[in-house]
């Protein structure tokens, strides 16, 4: 049973269904919905939401993630990119994340379509700060750079549980090609802020967590997020944990010891939640210094 810490009121109706009309009315797909995040009545009711691109079907079959499989999915829609920036301009949003599922069936994994939905963004309000949490890309080098260029303010990539679990919970992940990616944004781009994200009680010893946290530090992740599991049904990855308000502070402030420049930990936090906020709270010279760049 569930405990006291996550019992959440009933979300607001109204909002809730504001959003989603909205999101039928342009044909947009959320990871919100999709993966059946327990913030969407908050969030929605805030007017935010993550896009997620390429689809409602992943290449790929975490146990923990409620998106379903299929090994072609439909290829990526080309209005797709214009409809987020009218969407977002719609919402009158300031801070949009953009998440994709993960298209190993395509030859750049779908960059170009991450590179597209940026510009869209941009060109429709240049000072809107794009965040894009993307896939591993299969570690290419080529596409990470599309994406990298293509001026996203903060590049996500979620390793979303320590490399002991991996076979059992993102069995085609691989933690060093995570790890990988994220270092090499700053070799692309020193500039760009780079964020991760552990989900918490899929059966992790605190000190797997801390040493992921340390791994993160050395290839100078900013930002962190770290939420307990949740099982979106019995036929995922069972909840072998549920992790207390205080552990969460605890880690949040050993993280923040440890040089990340904010740290969002907490049994409902998710990679994206209150993302504008977490980013608010870095370092305003970095930002100056990123505009004159
Ligand atoms: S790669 Fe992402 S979208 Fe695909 S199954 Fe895993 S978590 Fe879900």
């Amino acid at each position: 049973m569930k405990p006291l810490w996550l019992r959440r009121k009933t979300p607001d109706a109204e909002a809730l269904n504001k959003m989603r009309h909205l999101l039928q009315r342009f044909g947009l797909n959320t990871v919100c919905e999709g993966a059946l995040c327990p913030n969407q009545g908050e969030c929605f009711g805030q007017g935010t939401a993550t896009f997620l691109i390429l689809g409602r079907t992943c290449t790929r079959n975490c146990t923990f993630c409620a998106i379903p499989s299929e090994e072609h999915p439909p290829a990526p829609d080309p209005g797709e990119p214009e409809r987020i920036a009218q969407a977002a301009s719609e919402l009158g949003l300031k801070h949009v994340v953009i998440t994709s599922v993960t298209r190993d069936d395509l030859e750049d994994g779908g960059a170009s379509q991450f590179a597209e939905t940026v510009e869209a963004l941009k060109e429709k309000n240049p000072q809107i700060i794009v965040e894009v949490l993307v896939p591993d890309f299969l570690g290419s080098l080529a596409a990470l750079e599309i994406v990298v260029n293509s001026g996203p303010e903060i590049i996500n990539h979620n390793l979303e549980t320590v490399p002991r679990l991996y076979p059992e919970v993102r069995p085609q992940a691989d933690y060093r090609r995570s790890i990988g990616l994220l270092k090499r944004v700053k070799e692309i781009n020193s500039q760009k802020i780079t964020k991760s994200g552990l989900m918490l009680g899929l059966g992790e010893e605190q000190e797997e967590v801390r040493q992921v946290m340390r791994d993160l530090r050395e290839v100078s992740c900013d930002l962190l997020t770290l939420g307990q599991y949740l099982q979106p049904s019995g036929r995922h990855h069972p909840v072998i944990r549920y992790i207390h308000p205080e552990e969460f502070e605890e880690l949040r402030k050993e993280g923040e010891k440890m040089g990340f420049k904010s740290v969002f930990s907490a049994p409902f936090v998710r990679s994206s939640f209150h993302a504008a906020e977490v980013f608010q709270k870095i370092d305003r010279p970095q930002r100056s210094q990123r505009t004159q760049s």
